[in-house]
């Protein structure tokens, strides 16, 4: 400890609140002092099964005890297992495993410049992406928004990116030129604030690469996975992109991503032009695989597809009765968005603080509804009843 330390141990870059969990179970969570909370942000879209899964907490015991990590010197039987099922569920021909969701992107970003590069034209490295968009907290991930808040004062940032308005079309095909390489976008923006692609963007933005030669990058880190009751939201469009990045529920609160890519698009990441110590490790494939199994067994994304269902049509029925605090509701499957009219973290605090429930404040005042994949009628039931009672004490403020 240095003389001057008057920093908390744990650098303070996030603004925590006062819950301290120390205990999970299915969709609750238990703080310090025993309180349970109704978990409907499950870890930003992470525990996808929720606390404490049986078959993934078995998965992740089992391989420790077996064999935790080897280097990727070696060969992967487990790695080569879990990417072939990505590649038979996706549209996908080859996978790279990360560590987090901005490593993914990263992987994207890399996989995307270096298929120009193999092309024969190394000019080709600007990625359009779009206002509000997140892509994690890495130089290059900071560089791919034009977020203020996440860019101050970490200058210089990474070249070869062009910023265009989410869901205007025609805005982002009049940033093409001889310099770009692609598009990188959220099929639904997360932290933006629960906001869908239009339709007729995503296409378009599809359209316009094969016309001019450019790649589709989508930042499924949040949206995909299940999430949207599709395994990936760009399903919910009717294309295919050419590299995606996934992350938070791919490894259900295991520290997992992967970057998937079509053989095409991947033709320039050959043997040493990429790599991650820990990535792909047996102890996260075989997390990896617990996920996978639960998502593909039967029914799972239909009850995700059917809770969104309920929670959505519940949520619109509340509107009328809070019409001073709640606006609209917005997303897809258990990727749900609650437009306030008012501050959201304020209604977020209160709602966590005065009624264990947990949720999450994102862009827009919007207040995201996450709950795990496997949430039944009577979680969606006993949300709706403490987000009512909550709203129905709630006095919002007047926007600062
Ligand atoms: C969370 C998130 C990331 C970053 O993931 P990390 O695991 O925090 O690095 C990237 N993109 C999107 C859309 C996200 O929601």
């Amino acid at each position: 400890m240095s003389v001057a330390a008057t920093v908390p141990a744990l650098m303070p870059v996030y603004p925590r609140c006062d819950v301290r969990p120390v205990r999970g179970e299915g969709a609750y969570l238990y703080g310090e002092r025993g309180e349970k909370y109704l978990d409907f942000a499950a870890g930003i879209a992470v525990n996808a099964l929720g606390h404490g899964h049986t078959a993934l907490v078995k998965a992740i015991a089992d391989q420790a005890a077996t064999l935790m990590h080897v280097s990727n010197l070696y060969g992967s039987p487990q790695g080569e297992h879990f990417a072939q099922r990505l590649v038979d569920a996706t549209f996908a021909d080859t996978v790279f495993f990360t560590n987090s969701g901005a490593e993914a992107v990263e992987c994207a970003i890399k996989t995307a410049r270096r298929y120009h590069y193999a092309n024969g034209n190394p000019e080709r490295h600007d990625l359009i992406t779009f206002d509000t968009a997140f892509h994690g907290r890495t130089l290059g991930a900071i560089s791919a928004t034009n977020q203020a808040k996440m860019r101050d004062g970490f200058e210089p940032l990474l070249p070869g990116f062009k910023y265009a308005t989410f869901n205007d079309l025609e805005g982002a095909l009049a940033l093409i030129d001889g310099n770009t390489a692609g598009f990188l976008v959220e099929p639904i923006q997360g932290e933006g604030g629960i906001r869908p692609a239009s339709m007729e963007f995503l296409q378009g933005l599809r359209k316009a690469c094969d016309e001019h030669g450019l790649l589709l990058v989508l930042d499924e880190v949040q949206a995909g996975y299940g999430r949207t009751g599709k395994l990936f939201a760009h399903e919910l469009y009717g294309i295919t992109p050419d590299i995606i990045a996934s992350a938070k529920g791919i490894g259900g609160g295991f520290p997992l991503g992967a970057c998937l890519a079509t053989a095409e698009a991947a033709k320039g990441m050959v043997a040493g032009t990429h790599g991650s110590t820990y990535g792909g490790n047996p102890l996260a494939m075989a997390a990896g695989e617990a996920v996978l199994d639960v998502i593909q067994g039967e029914g799972f994304l239909e009850n995700v597809t059917r809770m969104g269902e309920r929670l959505r049509s519940a949520l619109e029925q509340l509107i009328p009765n809070h019409d001073h605090l709640f606006h609209s509701v917005r997303g897809h499957g258990l990727m749900l968005g609650i437009k306030l009219t008012s501050d959201s973290r304020r209604f977020v605090a209160h709602c966590r603080d005065n009624h264990g429930l947990l949720l999450v404040s994102a862009g827009e005042n919007v207040v995201r509804v996450l709950p795990p994949l496997n949430i039944e009628e009577a979680h969606v039931a006993e949300f709706i009843e403490k987000l009512s009672e909550a709203a129905r004490v709630y006095v919002p403020v007047a926007d600062e």
